[in-house]
């Protein structure tokens, strides 16, 4: 059996220091193989060799395009004269879905099964400072490894977010390479996650440390007024035993 692969699209990206090369390419050919995995490198290499040319025709002066990721963003595997399942198998592993500005990506609450990565855009958790995703990270994964649910709300920061969904046991049958790229940027998301937590606490233990001692300042000063009220109060008698004597 074989397989074909039409309008893939690439996203290839130069790691050269400081270069901003980032560029998507659609394939025009349809690339076959015997495998979904030959058809893959096939058409990786073909994306590559299309951002080359684009590359050095932009920055070939300066330097050649360096160490690229070549990332895919959309397109279907068929198997040729063959059954729809390998259609199916294919959806089971990775899912895209496209976001405007604004819509919730993940609500909080719901069943956690995948590990979403920004191929295209950027991503936040709904809420004020959050750290935003950009392309080639991955976030949603510590729900997976600890309580099973979306702990909190992501939402898309722009139009035309582009979001892949990993099924990560179903990746793992497909692109081992990949499921353990993702899993080990999942566990770096938990540690941060950890981190932020720790710091929250810190903060809060300083806060309480804080209030304690403007606590005890205030009861030390509550201390010294009843202190001097009893004085008073003492004086005033005084006086006042001197006057009834009189
Ligand atoms: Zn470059």
């Amino acid at each position: 059996m074989a397989y074909k692969l039409t309008k893939g699209k690439y996203r290839v990206s130069c790691k050269h220091p400081g270069c901003t090369f980032d560029h998507e390419f659609t394939l025009t050919q349809t690339i076959m193989g015997m495998t979904e995995e030959d058809v893959e490198s096939e058409a990786k290499k073909f994306a590559r060799d299309m951002a080359r040319v684009k590359h050095d025709a932009i920055h070939g002066a300066k330097h050649t395009l360096t160490n690229p990721t070549v990332r895919k963003i959309s397109g279907v595997y068929e198997a040729v004269g063959a059954q729809s399942s390998v259609l199916k198998r294919q959806s089971d592993a990775v899912r895209y879905q496209e976001y405007k500005k604004g819509d919730k990506i993940l609500n909080k609450g719901d069943l956690a099964t995948t590990v979403c990565e920004v191929v295209k855009g950027s991503a936040s958790v709904d809420r004020a400072n959050a750290q935003p995703y950009k392309p080639g990270e991955s976030f949603g994964a510590a729900a997976l490894l600890v309580n099973q649910v979306r702990t909190a709300d992501v939402i898309a920061l722009e139009d035309g977010t582009m979001i892949a969904f990993y099924n990560l046991k179903e990746l793992n049958k497909k692109d081992p390479r990949k499921a353990k790229e993702l899993y080990s940027e999942a566990m770096e998301d938990m540690f941060s996650v950890i981190q932020t937590l720790e710091s929250t606490v810190s903060d809060l233990e300083t806060e309480l440390e804080k209030a304690k001692i403007a606590s005890e300042n205030r009861k030390a000063r509550v201390a010294e007024l009843e202190e001097l009220l009893l004085k008073y109060e003492k004086q005033i008698e005084e006086i006042n035993g001197r006057d009834s004597f009189k």
